[in-house]
């Protein structure tokens, strides 16, 4: 852990976001596509250098939805853990960025968030409610994730694929209702993806089976959705899309986002907060304009760039690689 990690500011704490260590979680035991689909996430918070919390928890609309307590996140390979978090909040209706360098803990922090991996310690919250106090069902309906990794299945066309997204919301036996084939239908119009929709998955390109899978988790239909690196492997036409999608479903439905991105200045462009991390720790959350600085590209990202700021929030021009 960095000792450069800001302190977390105390504005953050709430009541019931106190409890210790939850017991193993079930997981999403059904295979990996309903896995996949049995899964969602939040946003997160800690340390900062004085800046107020955008989820302060004063009963008013930005109350979090997600909220990570005193997290210690390791792998049963790692000796330490990997991630250690005091607090994380994903502000219910907004949407909140998780960036830093590669190995700063993002994923490990989302999978986390998402139910997909038990912290040593602490607790993830859903509107106050432990996540592992939720049956793998409910959770996923109101929670999707969707994950870096995803092997897509030989021989399933894209509509197939999308239609496991309704699986938590459908009996095992149970064929589609009007409802689920009303849901597939929107997610395929959201992610621009009908033309696919009888194409076999695996003959897809990267960027094709990116929106399918997109499009899958869009049908589960959860008011908290958390994307990990959803626009990599995207040609640029393809990122913006997938940014004006996730932007569309948090301005028309109010769907609470938690994404990890790769691209600071794309994550400064769309998110309402962003989180950055170093080492596994929280180094400084907030508004993009209040965290993008060159402090934080030069000590986080080891870049030395100057920030600009416009109408579209902070923009960054890297000039050279901090000298080692
Ligand atoms: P990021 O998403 O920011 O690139 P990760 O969360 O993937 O970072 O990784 C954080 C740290 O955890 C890294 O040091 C990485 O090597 C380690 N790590 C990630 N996954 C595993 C794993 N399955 N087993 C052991 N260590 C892991």
């Amino acid at each position: 852990m960095s000792n450069e990690t800001h302190s977390q500011p105390s504005s953050q704490s709430t009541p019931e976001a106190r409890t210790g260590r939850s017991a193993a979680r079930e997981s999403g035991d059904t295979g990996q596509l309903a896995d996949a689909a049995v899964h969602s996430g939040p946003q997160s918070t800690d340390a900062a250098d004085g800046h107020s919390s955008p989820t302060a928890d004063d009963g008013g609309v930005h109350s979090s939805r997600l909220v990570g307590d005193t997290l210690a996140i390791g792998y049963p390979t790692t000796e330490e853990p990997v991630v250690e978090v005091d607090r994380i909040d994903l502000p219910a209706g907004e949407i909140t960025a998780l960036v830093g360098p590669n190995g700063s803990g993002k994923s490990t922090l989302l999978k986390a968030l998402a139910r997909q991996h038990a912290p040593e310690h602490g607790t993830v919250l859903l509107d106050g409610d432990d996540i592992d106090d939720f049956d793998s069902k409910p959770f996923a309906r109101r929670v999707g994730m969707l994950s870096q990794e995803h092997e897509s299945p030989g021989g399933m066309t894209a509509e197939e694929l999308i239609y496991y997204g309704r699986y938590p919301h459908m009996g095992f036996f149970d064929a589609p209702t009007e409802s689920d084939e009303a849901a597939v239908e929107r997610a395929i119009d959201l992610a621009g993806v009908d033309h696919l929709r009888e194409e076999e998955v695996g003959n897809l390109s990267g960027g094709q089976k990116q929106l399918v899978w997109i499009a899958m988790v869009l049908a589960q239909e959860t008011d908290v959705l958390l994307l990990d690196e959803p626009t990599t492997y995207l040609d640029l036409q393809h990122q913006l899309q997938v940014m004006e999608l996730v932007q569309t479903l948090n301005e028309e439905r109010g769907v609470t986002v938690g994404v990890v991105l790769h691209d600071i200045s794309q994550a400064a462009r769309y998110a309402d907060n962003l989180v950055a991390l170093k080492d596994g720790s929280v180094f400084d959350w907030g508004p993009p304009d209040e965290v993008v600085t060159d402090d934080l590209l030069e000590t986080v990202f080891g870049v030395v760039a100057t920030v600009g700021y416009g109408e579209n929030g902070p923009t960054i021009m890297p000039h050279h690689p901090v000298e080692q």
